[in-house]
Parts: structure tokens; sequence; C-alpha cells
């Protein structure tokens, strides 16, 4: 342990699964105290316990980050455990493919509600005790294709893509007042997010990024630790591509 986060206390929204444990798992290693707020109670418990295995200090709320009362709780409950919050990471997001004609309604709205209100609702929700913190951050997980487009993820787009401007704005809100926010902005992730794809699907994904690979985990986790801890002090409304090169062949 380095300890490039000693002395932060990070709540991570959607730290069961996929980027959200990496980071979570980094951030403890790097001694943040961390909490895991997640849907998934049973994973987000392994996902602790994995955190503790390795000398790590990690706790898991259930946290939907859909519900403003949730996100109270979920600070609140950082906040007791462990004295302050210093740094939110908005992890938490779904993905279903659709384009105009195939996206319901309801499909949208939930797109919708998971990855755009919900970081709105967690940063309302966290500012208050961040700006107590007077050294904070907040890192936002949005996609490249919240800069791109694709023919068949309209809500997956226009989610990710609002926490694009939602971010800088917040940046700029804060900016005078000890809250530094940054967006990073992953390409193909190995996780379950994906869902099943096929062989095909596969191919044609990995021609598309010039590094030839899908990315891991830690490969997010990694950017995520740099915007979180004080090495960025002065990083704030800042975009972070992890994606193999494939941004810059956009
Ligand atoms: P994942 O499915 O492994 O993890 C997402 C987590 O969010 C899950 O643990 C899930 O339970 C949680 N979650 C979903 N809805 C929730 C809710 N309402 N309240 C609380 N938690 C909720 O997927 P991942 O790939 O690790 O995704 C993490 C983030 O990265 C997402 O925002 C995703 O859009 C983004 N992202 C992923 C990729 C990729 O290729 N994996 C690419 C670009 C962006």
């Amino acid at each position: 342990m380095s300890g490039r986060l000693n002395g932060k206390v990070a709540l991570i929204s959607g730290g069961a699964s996929g980027l959200g444990a990496a980071q979570a798992t980094l951030y403890a290693r790097e001694g943040a105290k961390v909490v895991i707020g997640d849907l998934q109670e049973s994973l987000g418990a392994e996902t602790v316990a994995t955190i503790a295995a390795k000398g790590g200090d990690a706790r898991f709320v259930r946290l939907d980050v859909t519900d403003p009362a949730s996100w109270h709780a979920a600070v609140a409950f950082a906040a007791s455990e462990f004295g302050k919050l210093t740094t939110l990471v908005n992890n938490a997001g779904i993905f279903h493919p659709g384009g105009v004609e195939n996206e319901t309604e309801q499909g949208w709205a939930q797109m919708i509600a998971v990855n755009q209100t919900g970081v709105f609702l967690g940063m309302k929700a966290a500012a208050p005790e961040l700006l107590k913190s007077g050294n904070a951050a907040i890192v936002n997980i949005s996609s490249l294709y919240g800069l791109i487009g694709s023919a068949d993820a309209i809500g997956y787009h226009a989610s990710k893509a609002a926490v694009r401007v939602m971010s800088k704005g917040t940046a700029l809100e804060f900016a005078k007042r000890g809250i530094r926010v940054n967006t990073i902005f992953p390409g193909q992730i190995c996780t379950p997010i994906l869902g099943d794809i096929t062989p095909e699907q596969d191919a044609a994904i990995k021609a598309a990024i010039p590094m030839g690979e899908v990315g891991d985990p830690m490969d997010i986790a990694y950017g995520s630790l740099y915007l979180a801890s004080d090495e960025a002090k002065y990083v704030s409304g800042a975009e972070l591509w992890i994606d193999g090169g494939w941004y810059a062949a956009c």
C-alpha cells in the first residue's frame, strides 16, 4: 500500500461489481475507507470481504441511486461509520440496447433514472458532507457512448452525454469551495454490464479499438484513483478517456 488515498473516505455507487468493485478495491489498497453502495447486497458483501481480506477497510450499504432517501441514508452511513465523506464516485449504471424504434418509454425512463438522475441525486446528497471536508473529489463515470453515437442505444447515449456536461457544470459550481468534479469515459471494458455478446460482436468491438483489445476494470480504477487523490488537486472539470485509443479514432 502506498497510501495515495490516506485520509479519504469514499462512497462508490455500484461498487459491488465490475468497475465499481475494481475502484473500491484499489481505493482501499491505497488507504481510503470505502463505502460500497449498491442494489446487489450479497455481491457487495463479497466485495467488502475481499477488501478486508487484503487489509482494507470497507462497508456495504444498500443504495438505490434513483431514490433520494436512499442516497441520504448512504451518505449518513458513510459519515457515521468513518467520520466524514471526502470522495463520491458515481459509478452505478445500466445498459440495454434500443434505438428510437425499439426503445420503450419505460426503458428510456429507467435508463435516465439510473444513469443520469442517479448522478444528480448522488452529487446533491453528498455535497453538504463533501463541502465540510474542504478537500473533496467527485468522480463521475460516463462512457465513450457519452461522446459518440451508435445506432442502437439512444437512452444510454442520452444519459451518459448528460453526465458529461453535468460534471462540468458542477465543477464550476464548486470550484472555489473545495470539491473537484471530473469524468471518466470508459471504452469497452470486460464486466457483467456487457451481458452475453456473440463472437461476431466481440470481433467487431475489438476491430473498432485501435489497441485491439477490450479493457480491464483496473484500467478504469487507476484513472479514478488519480482523480480522487490529491495528486489531482488542480484538476477539475476534466475528461479522462480510458478506451484503448478508441476516441482518438472517432
Ligand atoms: P456492472 O453491471 O458490473 O456494474 C454496475 C453496478 O451498478 C452493478 O453492481 C449494479 O448492481 C449497480 N446498479 C445498477 N443500478 C443501480 C441502482 N439503481 N442503484 C445502485 N446500484 C445500481 O457494470 P460496469 O461495467 O462495472 O459499469 C459501471 C459503470 O461504468 C456504469 O456506469 C457503466 O455505464 C459504465 N461504463 C461501463 C463500460 C463497460 O464497457 N463496462 C463502458 C462505459 C461505461
